[in-house]
């Protein structure tokens, strides 16, 4: 996601390490190398002309700060400019009074729709919402088909016109749609539209009849961020034929390059409010500006992993594992109740990616795969609960029936056995030092 752009920021940046002042010439050399960046990730031209004027305007008058040297200074106002382009504050869904909650989707064919009101469906479900999705796209062959299939992965219904009943009119279909929200006691309506291949007159009309007859709280538009410069065209004709109130990028997995995507919140003032990246249901999150742009200055995605991390592990678990640490007691039972809630994060190179400084080391995640942990959990299934708490006692024969079992080769029984007494120790003599509950340093 936007990797050109922030191998190139990052390195801009890095020249200016060690440097004591930076004077007029220094500053004017670095605000060509990222416009040059900005450029090349097509980041639409107004845009990097306001945000390369401000960066230039900002750093020439910086006030001489106590606490950063020039050059993180002038990081710290490329970081700014950057949460300012890509929108400011974090922009929540907003939610009605009475509901259901109505969020229209629009944007062209392929853009992503289908599965992203399968995706923002599951969000809203993990949220604690009860949402509907509705079939308003009557066009698309199969497009209803598509959506029930997305609906029934996430966990939700689908609303659709009953088959045999002609094509239907969407707008009907829309309006109906709300009444049986209300009835089924749905909090939130999702309501898909027909797109195109193109932007076409008919396909506004249509949406902006949908936005007309059940006047949505949010209307979406949907965007493929491979499609370069186009989008910002096409964010344009939306906006103007049938208004939305929120962005959202899709195939960001896709592009390393982006930067039209980043210019659409800009040139349509609307906030871009969730991203997607990737195929999976999974593959999608609520939209942070700040925390876009300092993964796109390599300053990695904490905030984001802490998030996954709280919604993936059970509080009271993780505590009464966080004690056991301390007093040496974790037992394979609670290493793998903690792997599997770690895995329910996603996949591992994932969740590296998000860790300050994973842009230099692309290539070896590259190379991380799950594979490891499915055996290593495998094994530990492959136990008997005392076995699991103690893995001492699992003798020979039951070592190469549980490698049977599990499809892998002795050596890794082995090796879990071992490593994991040497691990414990290990952390338990952590947990002491960081004063973990119950370490040896910290009480109890
Ligand atoms: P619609 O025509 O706008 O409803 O688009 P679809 O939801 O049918 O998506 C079109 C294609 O893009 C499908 O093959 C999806 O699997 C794929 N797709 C959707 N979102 C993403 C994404 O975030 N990343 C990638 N790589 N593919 C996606």
């Amino acid at each position: 996601m936007f990797d050109t752009l922030s191998d190139r920021l990052t390195s801009v940046l890095q020249n200016l390490r060690g440097r004591g002042r930076l004077s007029e010439a220094d500053i004017d050399a670095t605000a060509r190398e990222i416009r040059i960046a900005l450029l090349e990730a097509d980041v639409a031209l107004p845009v990097v002309r306001t945000f390369i004027a401000q960066i230039k305007e900002r750093a020439k008058g910086a006030e001489v700060s106590g606490a950063l040297n020039p050059a993180q200074q002038v990081v710290k106002i490329v970081n700014e400019e950057l949460v300012a382009i890509l929108g400011g504050e974090t922009r929540r869904l907003s939610l009605a009074k009475n509901p259901p909650t109505v969020i229209m989707l629009a944007g062209l064919q392929g853009s992503g729709k289908t599965t992203l009101a399968g995706k923002l469906a599951r969000w809203l479900v993990g949220q604690g919402h009860t949402p509907l999705l509705v079939a308003c796209d009557l066009q698309r062959p199969n497009a209803v088909n598509q959506l029930q299939v997305v609906g029934e992965r996430a966990g939700v219904p689908t609303y659709a016109p009953e088959p045999g009943n002609g094509v239907g009119d969407p707008v009907d279909v829309a309006r109906r749609s709300i009444d049986e929200a209300r009835r089924a006691q749905h909090d939130v309506v999702i309501v898909d539209t027909a797109g195109r291949l193109g932007v076409d007159e008919e396909m506004m009309r249509q949406a902006a009849d949908i936005r007309e007859a059940v006047q949505p709280d949010e209307v979406l538009f949907v965007v493929d961020a491979m499609i370069g410069q186009d989008a910002v065209n096409t964010a344009e004709a939306f906006r103007d034929g049938v208004g939305f109130t929120g962005v959202v990028l899709t195939k960001l997995d896709g592009d390393a390059r982006g930067g039209a995507a980043l210019s659409v919140r800009e040139v349509t003032g609307q906030p871009i409010m969730f991203a997607s990246n990737g195929e999976k249901l999974e593959d999608f999150d609520a939209f942070h500006p700040d925390r876009m742009a300092s993964r796109i200055l390599g300053m990695g995605d904490v905030l984001t992993l802490i998030e996954q991390a709280e919604q993936a592990f059970d509080k009271d678990q993780a505590e009464a594992a966080a004690a056991k640490i301390g007093t040496g007691e974790l037992t394979l039972e609670d290493f793998l109740e903690q792997m599997l809630a770690v895995r329910k994060m996603g996949p591992i190179a994932n969740l590296l990616g998000m860790l300050p400084g994973a842009g230099q080391m692309k290539d070896q995640l590259a190379q991380v795969d799950d594979s490891h942990l499915d055996r290593l959990q495998a094994i530990i299934r492959g136990m008997t609960p005392a076995e699991r708490n103690d893995p001492k006692i699992i003798n020979a024969s039951r070592r190469q029936r549980i490698a049977k079992g599990s499809g892998v080769a002795i050596r890794e029984v082995n090796d879990l056995v071992n490593r994991f007494y040497e691990a414990r120790k290990m952390m338990q003599q952590m947990a002491g030092r960081f004063g973990f509950p119950g370490g040896a340093r910290g009480g109890s």
